[in-house]
């Protein structure tokens, strides 16, 4: 598996403007607040810059977005890219025909869903989300894609807690992550 990182100096930024916010959402959680960096001008630019950097060359046919802070950044890669933009969904959310998977949450358990015709067989697809923790959710993503006919060729994360290990669950194609805890 291909280990992508950002350049020490940017990761360096982003750590101390993003917030930690402890016990939330739950007891125990340190919750990474993003918003303290989506309000910063020239670190948004810089961060979105390198979660696209190294897929500037590759063959994409769809970024897919992993609601709901996933969509923050999805939509500028897939414009960067210049690719389509997928959304998966939370259950229920979806109007047309769906199919679902299940997966653990660090904090819950959760489903999500995708349009069962968002992508053509075949489709190299790039996933994307704020934060990589024990990967269920980037997993169920891919499974997500997988049943409806796409290849997943990598992942993109602001965040990675790389000591919950999430990197296991997600299979041998590079993922890109910024910044690293
Ligand atoms: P996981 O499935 O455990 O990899 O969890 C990843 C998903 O949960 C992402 O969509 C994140 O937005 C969210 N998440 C999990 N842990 C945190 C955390 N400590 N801070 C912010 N978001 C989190």
């Amino acid at each position: 598996m291909k280990i992508q990182t950002a350049s020490p100096d940017l990761e360096e930024k982003l750590k101390k403007i993003i917030r930690d916010v402890p016990d939330f959402p739950k007891k125990g959680i340190i919750f990474k607040d993003i918003t303290t960096l989506l309000k910063h001008p020239q670190l948004l630019k810089q961060a979105i810059d390198a979660m696209t950097a190294p897929f500037l060359e590759a063959e994409i046919d769809q970024i897919v977005g992993i609601e709901s802070r996933g969509f923050i950044f999805s939509p500028i890669l897939a414009y960067r890219l210049g690719t389509g933009f997928i959304p998966i969904r939370k259950p229920g959310k979806l109007p047309a025909k769906t199919v679902k998977v299940s997966y653990a949450l660090e904090y819950g358990e959760d489903a999500l869903e995708i349009h069962e015709d968002a992508v053509r067989k075949g489709d190299r697809v790039l996933i994307v989300d704020d934060l990589l923790a024990t990967g269920g959710t980037a997993q169920a993503a891919r499974k997500l894609i997988e049943k409806i006919g796409g290849e997943v060729i990598g992942f993109v994360f602001l965040v990675e807690l790389t000591f919950l290990n999430g990197r296991k669950k997600l299979g041998d194609v590079p993922i890109h992550s910024l910044v690293k805890y």
